[in-house]
């Protein structure tokens, strides 16, 4: 590719392009933030699905993402967000995370949205988590992660980062009570629910999809008997 003459070259072989309809997608996801395609090499775009459901059970809690790169955010379709069907902006490399429902509690609220996060193109890649107080707003607990993408990052072997750290990082804060007071206004903040992203869902099926295939090349590797 010269100035001259733009060429944008041809896929990669291991890399096809892939095609998905985001609302079939959505039918049987297992988080939120759920990329949408395994490629999640160094430069790589990477767009997640989101869905959000509001009912009188809908607890999404509120928390802060961190991100050394760009976020961009579709709301694809929304009913009672704060979010119209069809908007698009770009996220602050710090911003404010939670149901984007006007009223969480009502069961017609819901907004599926895709958030198209960057791989960074080389080195380092940070993210963090970040909570602040219930009451009074000051923060209260920031943890950092590499998130520098492995090279020819596939996700069936690289579990998206974003995702799949998310619950030992706000474990550490939801199981130790001293954590979650604040030291400001010694409110003892409520612990974070996590299970209503589905993080440790995704965890859980990742670490397990890995397990899995290396039993099917274990079994593979040895002689029937
Ligand atoms: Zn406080």
């Amino acid at each position: 590719m010269t100035e001259d003459n733009p060429v944008i070259p041809p896929p990669r072989r291991d890399r096809p392009p892939l095609k998905v309809n985001v609302f079939e997608a959505m039918q049987h996801s297992n988080t939120q933030l759920m990329p949408l395609f395994p490629y999640l090499h160094p430069g790589a775009m990477v767009p997640a699905g989101a869905m959000i459901i509001g009912g009188p059970n809908a607890d999404y809690g509120h928390f802060f993402h961190h991100n050394t790169q760009d976020e961009v955010v579709l709301a694809l379709a929304a009913n009672g967000a704060v979010l119209g069907t069809g908007q698009v902006f770009v996220g602050a490399r710090i911003h404010g995370v939670n149901s984007f429902l006007k009223k969480e509690k009502d069961a017609k609220s819901f907004a599926i949205m895709v958030i198209t996060q960057r791989q960074a193109e080389s080195g380092p890649q940070r993210e963090a988590c970040s909570l602040r107080c219930e009451k009074c707003h000051e923060e209260i607990y920031l943890k950092e992660f590499d998130a520098t993408p492995p090279p020819d990052a596939l996700e069936g072997e690289h579990p998206f980062v974003s995702v799949a750290v998310l619950p030992e990082l706000f474990a550490d804060f939801n199981n130790d009570e001293a954590r979650r007071v604040c030291t400001k206004c010694g409110h003892l903040n409520r612990p974070f629910p996590v299970a209503s992203w589905g993080w440790d869902r995704y965890a859980t099926q990742s670490a397990t999809t890995i397990a899995g295939r290396q039993a099917l090349k274990q079994a593979t590797q040895t002689p029937i008997k």
